[in-house]
């Protein structure tokens, strides 16, 4: 806790709400936080807007958006951004918020990785599943290839055209992309160390159709090249059979580390790894509330236009807490002319 003799309300810049997380929760949470008329700041560890749209899926289509009948998720998280900060929010990118802590006066001060503080009279969460790291391969590899010759998100499909391109991993992302690079690639092997998928069944089934090598029971062993990628040594865990295949691409989808730990030290209360909110998105913190895929209660869907919806509840009601004489609910937006 600081004093209150170093955290003078006069000398700081104290926001009406503090949204953490830029996903698509986080950022039309922005835009409903100034279409309320307060003071709105937004960080993110990450160097652009999006979340998992831009840092997961940026080429893939969505089609359960409303107004939406298809949009690239780059497209969308555009928009968003663009939505977003009709108000001329401020937002914070390259920072991960560490710690929060309430002032004597009520006031939560945010400490970021980067040593700076953000001072706010409320907080919306909207971390997602927490900083998107995804999990590394245990091999080693020249740190040169990764982002363009081995990647574990794809930002661009068209990098993967004509290639040979080895993918790892069983779950949705993996068996997407083998899905879609068989379409542009001239070879697309997927390795995978079980012979179940988490991916959804009917991907499963279009993949063994398209012109994919799936190879079950198979890991990776090491990579072939000097300075560039050549090949891949895979191996049967089963026998230890080992096997060189040809490629200059790799994708790789084994999952993400997600660690939550640090809510807890915050005080949060938690249901396993996500944020416990009631009805109005409130969590068990004063003046602090979570949205989209952090949070959890009796309904959860884990889905935009969830976060969407949650985020509405969150700042309509964060407002009330700003200023107990205002209504939680905005009015009709149509019924507003702005000019934007
Ligand atoms: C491959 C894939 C396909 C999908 N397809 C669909 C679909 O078709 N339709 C659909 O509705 N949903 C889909 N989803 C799910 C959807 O992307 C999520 O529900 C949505 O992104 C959740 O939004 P969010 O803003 O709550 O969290 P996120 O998008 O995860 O954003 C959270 C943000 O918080 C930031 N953050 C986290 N911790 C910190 C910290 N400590 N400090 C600062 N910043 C922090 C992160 O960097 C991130 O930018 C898909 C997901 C995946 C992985």
């Amino acid at each position: 806790m600081y004093s209150p003799e170093t955290h003078k309300l006069a000398d700081m810049d104290v926001f009406d709400i503090t949204i953490i997380g830029a996903g698509p929760t986080g950022l039309f949470g922005s835009f409903y936080a100034g279409l309320r008329g307060i003071k709105t700041k937004v960080i993110d560890v990450l160097g652009e807007l999006g979340g998992q749209l831009t840092a997961l899926y940026p080429e893939k289509y969505v089609y359960d958006v409303a107004g939406h009948p298809k949009i690239l998720a780059k497209d969308l998280a555009k928009n968003l951004g663009t939505q977003a900060q009709l108000f001329k929010q401020s937002i914070v990118l390259g920072e991960k918020v560490t710690q929060m802590v309430r002032g004597e006066d009520g006031v939560w001060k945010i400490i970021t990785d980067k040593g700076s503080e953000h001072y706010t009279k409320t907080v919306l969460l909207a971390l997602g599943a927490g900083a998107c790291v995804p999990k590394k391969l245990d091999v080693e590899y020249p740190a040169e290839l990764e982002g363009d010759t081995i990647v574990y998100a794809v930002k661009s499909k068209e990098r993967f055209r004509d290639k040979d391109v080895l993918i790892i991993g069983g779950g949705d992302s993996a068996v997407d992309w083998a899905n879609e690079f068989s379409q542009l690639a001239s070879k697309v092997t997927l390795i995978h160390r079980r012979d179940q998928f988490r991916a959804v069944q009917t991907s499963v089934e279009e993949m063994c159709h398209n012109k994919v090598d799936v190879k079950t029971f198979y890991e990776l062993k090491h990579i072939l090249g000097n300075g560039k990628l050549e090949g891949a040594v895979i191996f049967d865990n089963r026998t230890g059979k080992e096997e060189t295949i040809k490629c200059d691409a790799m994708c790789i989808n084994i999952g993400f580390v997600i660690n939550l730990d640090f809510l807890k030290s915050w005080g949060l209360q938690m249901e396993g790894n996500a944020i416990a909110v009631n009805e109005k998105m409130e969590t068990n913190l004063p003046g602090v509330y979570a949205a989209g895929d952090i949070c959890t209660h009796p309904a959860k869907l884990k889905l935009i236009a969830t976060g969407a919806s949650e985020a509405a509840t969150a700042v309509n009601f964060a407002v009330t807490f700003v200023n107990p004489t205002a209504k939680a609910f905005p009015g009709h937006s149509s019924n507003l002319n702005l000019s934007i």
